[in-house]
């Protein structure tokens, strides 16, 4: 049987796999297609497309937004976008801008408690163009300012700590629109994770596509619970292993394995979104 894994990270945001050494991986597992969804990023999907062909596998091009619905964060997916639309690139630059002013923000007030850091050093270390808060840990812990990244976040950068700094996020309705014009397919991303169920039927009437029925973090519980609210709100069914490499823990690449056949239902409904090549020819020549 054929299958997917719809969500992963390289360190083209705060994964700490290459695209190559990802798509090895996968390679090794036996999955016959993968989406890259870097965080408010599509910077890694030339070379993973690249990677994946080389390795036989079927690449769709993804990323995961970063939005909130009244005050909730919650991450929408994007898959099969058109990875040079013009308005997704401006968005995402903006965002990613965010990010960076960000990191200089939680670095002054690290510097504010006598701790020597610059952002320079996390930009370099980041090498990216969506850097967050796990780049400022590693930073941390390479300079010898922590001894390790859950020191790093218990101390400073978790929520409430004295160098968290709130993240601006696009709204979840504009996040969605923004995934449309550029030719995809907005999903809700593990929707167990946020307790964000009751924001759901906002979301399917703002146009959302699918919901992340499949995830690591998701009990059978929960999976069986968000099949039955695809059911019901008529949404697409995916799922993914949301590996980011030696980041936390362990690997999760392999942890889902969605069944091809929803990655076939994906694109048939990316498919019927598409204009007609040819208008029929009674609207080109009206009588
Ligand atoms: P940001 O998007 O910049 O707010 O950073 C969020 C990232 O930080 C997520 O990928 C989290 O997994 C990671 N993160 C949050 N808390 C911790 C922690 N205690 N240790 C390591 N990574 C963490
Ligand atoms: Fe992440
Ligand atoms: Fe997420
Ligand atoms: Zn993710």
């Amino acid at each position: 049987m054929k299958f997917a894994d719809l969500h992963l990270h390289t360190h083209f945001s705060d994964g700490t796999f290459s695209p190559e050494e990802l798509t090895g991986h996968a390679q090794r597992l036996g999955f016959a297609a993968l989406a890259l969804t870097d965080h408010d990023s599509v910077e890694g999907c030339a070379r993973m497309a690249a990677a994946c062909s080389a390795a036989g596998i079927e690449f769709i091009i993804g990323t995961e937004l970063t939005a909130e619905y009244n005050d909730t964060e919650l991450h929408i997916l994007g898959y099969f976008l058109d990875a040079q639309n013009p308005r997704l690139l401006v968005e995402l630059a903006r965002f990613q801008s965010v990010r960076q002013d960000r990191i200089r923000e939680m670095v002054a007030r690290l510097n504010g408690l006598n701790i020597p850091l610059e952002a320079e050093t996390v930009f370099a270390l980041a090498n990216c163009e969506s850097p967050g808060r796990p780049h400022v840990a590693r930073a941390m812990v390479k300079a010898g300012l922590v001894k390790s990244l859950d020191e790093a976040f218990e101390r400073y950068l978790k929520k409430n700590r004295p160098a968290w700094v709130p993240k601006a996020k696009m709204s979840a309705l504009e996040g969605i629109g923004l995934i449309h014009q550029a030719g995809g397919l907005a999903v809700m991303a593990h929707p167990g994770l946020n307790r964000t169920d009751e924001i759901i039927p906002a979301l399917v009437d703002a146009g959302l596509d699918g919901i992340e029925c499949f995830h690591t973090k998701h009990s059978a519980a929960q999976s069986g619970r968000y099949l039955e609210m695809a059911g019901k709100f008529n949404l697409l069914v995916t799922g993914g292993s949301d590996c980011h490499g030696f980041s936390k823990g362990k690997p999760l690449i392999g942890n889902v394995k969605l069944p091809y056949e929803h990655v076939e239902r994906l694109k048939a409904k990316v498919e019927s979104r598409k204009p007609a090549a040819n208008p029929p020819s009674a609207i080109r020549n009206p009588q």
